[in-house]
């Protein structure tokens, strides 16, 4: 019931706030919802801290104080993810043609430094604290104001998971995260609130402000680690890249695809590119309308500008077809996370040429000469006369550890 009241008041919000919320893919929409969502959690956090801020000091609690500065973050995260989202929003520029979209990693980056700080100054102040505790006073309003806390912060963390998914926002979804922790913390101050009043062991308030700061610590750290990682660049989800293939693969006549990378300029600016298999009977006319159609089902349906390479496969020389196979089939043996593309069989008047690609996973460990030796012998035991020559390429889709 209590959810249900709450999914009401997100709707409510969205449907006062939000001019078109149902095209969620355009900018200024985009730019709409992020910023209702920073000025919604801004709001509530400074008064969440307001609150808590005046009970800890009035009842001398450095955990409710602590609890009040981890809102406080909270609050600051929420100016700079809205100054964040206002200039991701600026359209591209002759400075900027990728657009200013990567403002928001940045903006991220900034927050989870200044909560570093915060959590850093609460650590001191609370080690002090239980070295040589003072007297916590203990009110009913305390608990007053730890009870709403938890109820607010229960709320917000299903405002921003549904907002953060209608907008796939990154940072949305860590302060719906963020939101859930703080309920547990501010849930494990009220505790403790309550245990100090019942055995008169001032001691744990101080200790709990040293629980509260490392959990502050531990959730900057965390965001620091999310906001540069796009910015450094990194794989594209699983998901985007089975989408992109998926999609190709349905044209017909498209034997494959290989070598996809995917460029992230923030969100809504993606760039990709891909190779495209086709039949090498097919006219090149044909092959080129093809191609363009792709790419212009990308930039209509998912805002994807795709650029495909052609690669003309030799779909009548059924050596080649043989030879791909048990190539594919040693190459799963060796290493499930090994392929290959681009085999070609060019006959010579002394020996055969077998040409292909080798693409190693993104920080391959194992031994590259080891594995080329060992592909090369294959080769020579399915024909004397060939001679191989295999490129090495390392793949931008996904990493080696996973
Ligand atoms: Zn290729
Ligand atoms: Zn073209």
């Amino acid at each position: 019931m209590r959810s249900l009241k709450g999914a009401f008041m997100t709707q409510l919000l969205i449907r006062l706030f939000i001019r078109r919320p149902n095209s969620p893919q355009d900018p200024r929409v985009r730019a709409a919802y992020g910023n209702l969502a920073s000025v919604v959690g801004m709001v509530c956090n400074i008064l969440l801290c307001l609150g808590k801020f005046v009970v800890g000091t009035l009842f001398g609690s450095i955990a409710i104080t602590a609890d009040a500065l981890n809102n406080l973050s909270d609050a600051s995260s929420n100016i700079v993810s809205l100054v964040g989202f206002k200039l991701a929003a600026k359209a591209p520029d002759a400075e900027h043609p990728y657009g200013h979209a990567r403002f928001e990693y940045l903006a991220g980056l900034v927050v989870s430094v200044t909560i570093l700080g915060i959590g850093f100054s609460l650590l001191k102040e609370s080690v002090t604290k239980a070295l040589h505790p003072t007297p916590v006073q203990f009110g009913w309003l305390t608990v007053a104001v730890l009870v709403v806390s938890i109820l607010v912060k229960l709320w917000m963390s299903g405002f921003n998971r549904a907002i953060g998914r209608i907008i796939s926002s990154e940072t949305l979804i860590a302060t719906a995260a963020d939101s859930r922790n703080d309920v547990l913390s501010t849930a494990a101050v009220l505790v403790a609130a309550i245990l100090c009043r019942v055995t008169g062991w001032d001691v744990l308030d101080g200790l709990m402000g040293v629980g509260v700061a490392v959990f502050i610590l531990i959730s900057g750290w965390g965001l620091v680690m999310d906001t540069l990682s796009p910015l450094l660049g990194e794989s594209p989800s699983e998901d985007l890249v089975e989408h992109i293939e998926q999609t190709v693969m349905g044209y017909p006549g498209v034997l494959g695809v290989h070598d996809l990378m995917v460029h992230d300029y923030g969100p809504g600016h993606q760039f990709a590119s891909i190779h495209v298999e086709l039949p090498a009977e097919q006219d090149p006319l044909e092959a080129h309308d093809l191609i363009d159609n792709i790419e212009r089902d990308f930039m209509k349906h998912d805002h994807l500008m795709v650029t495909i390479h052609y690669d003309p496969i030799v779909t009548s020389d059924a050596a080649v077809g043989v030879l791909r196979s048990r190539l594919t089939e040693k190459l799963r043996q060796l290493d499930p996370a090994l392929s290959l593309h681009d085999l070609r069989i060019v006959p010579g008047k002394t020996h055969t040429n077998v040409l292909f690609d080798l693409v190693l996973p993104a920080g391959y460990a194992g031994d590259k000469v080891e594995l080329l030796t060992q592909m090369e012998q294959f080769i020579k035991e399915q024909d004397p006369t060939y001679n191989c020559i295999i490129k090495l390429e390392q793949s931008y889709t996904a990493a080696a550890h996973k």
